[in-house]
């Protein structure tokens, strides 16, 4: 079975001392900065850096997950001028001078408020990407924990299926707000959004679902590390010779990396409670 729950495990107490390779793939999620936008796919760089999109339905707190990661406060609303929602916003990751990775910071969709025409406009050019960008390597999919799967959540899983269930594409589905649920209600969300799962998944597979919290940061080390080894698979030698690739927690993947001291992780406070409505679903 390839659903894996590091849910569960993040329910524990965010630790205070992240391990080596946590600290490692927060220091890579950080190194995020702004490279470019786009409004059509043609605009993207031709670049054959793997890129990792963040997508969601409006409100599910994906701006907020994208600053968190990289501990930056404006990272992903600093792209949030009007006029430029329906963009593609890439950014950057690890070294200035080498890049290993792009995070494609896809607009929310369902929000009622956008315009009709702009919304078909956008969704299609949202499914080209999703379907077709050739270095898109991996989706981090934010659901509202309290929400489960909308029905624009599943067009956009039956959408990214074929890619999914070859591998081609992971996916790691990220139970947003986990701070509002208690145990038995987060243990029930992760076991829904299993089973909603188990439709796409396949030996061939990689799909992951998560608690995810901003607030509290559950889930942050694990989100990073797991984003980390779809672009830094390494290298592991089986006992009979054989060699595979597989994301590890490994220290030394991160050896290139510019770790932060573990301050930067505990300075950033920004992060609001949830006060807005939920907007509604079309
Ligand atoms: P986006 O539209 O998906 O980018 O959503 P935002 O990141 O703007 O978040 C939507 C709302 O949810 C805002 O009011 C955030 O403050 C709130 N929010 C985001 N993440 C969390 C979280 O982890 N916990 C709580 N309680 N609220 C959150």
């Amino acid at each position: 079975m390839t659903i894996s729950f590091q849910g569960i495990r993040g329910r524990a107490a965010v630790p205070k001392e992240p391990d080596p390779a946590t600290k490692a793939a927060l220091g890579w999620t950080h190194s995020a900065r702004f490279l470019t936008t786009a409004s059509q796919l043609d605009q993207l760089p031709a670049s054959e850096i793997p890129e990792i999109a963040f997508v969601g339905r409006s409100n599910a707190g994906k701006s907020t997950a994208i600053n968190r990661l990289a501990q930056q406060k404006r990272l992903a609303f600093a792209s949030r001028t009007p006029g430029r929602t329906q963009h593609i916003n890439l950014f950057e990751v690890g070294p200035k001078d080498a890049p290993d990775a792009l995070f494609a910071d896809l607009p929310g969709y369902g929000y009622a408020a956008v315009e009709r025409s702009a919304k078909l406009r956008w969704q299609a050019v949202m499914a080209d990407y999703l379907q077709l960008r050739r270095p898109l390597h991996g989706v981090v999919l934010m659901v509202d924990s309290r929400l489960g799967f909308t029905e624009l959540d599943q067009r956009l899983l039956t959408l990214m299926a074929p890619r999914l269930v070859n591998g081609e594409v992971r996916l790691l589905v990220l139970l947003t707000k986990a701070d509002k649920l208690n145990r038995g209600d987060a243990q029930l969300a992760l076991q829904k959004a299993q089973d909603h799962l188990s439709s796409i998944s396949t030996e061939s597979s990689d799909i992951a679902v998560s608690l995810f919290s901003a607030l509290s940061r559950e889930g942050l080390g694990d989100v990073a590390v797991s984003i980390r080894g779809w672009v830094h698979p390494v290298k592991v030698r089986s006992a009979a010779g054989s060699e595979a690739e597989e994301a590890t927690r490994d220290a030394d993947i991160g050896a290139e990396s510019k770790a932060e001291p573990d301050s930067e992780l505990a300075t950033e406070t920004d992060t609001d409670t949830d006060t807005e409505s939920d907007s509604t679903p079309t």
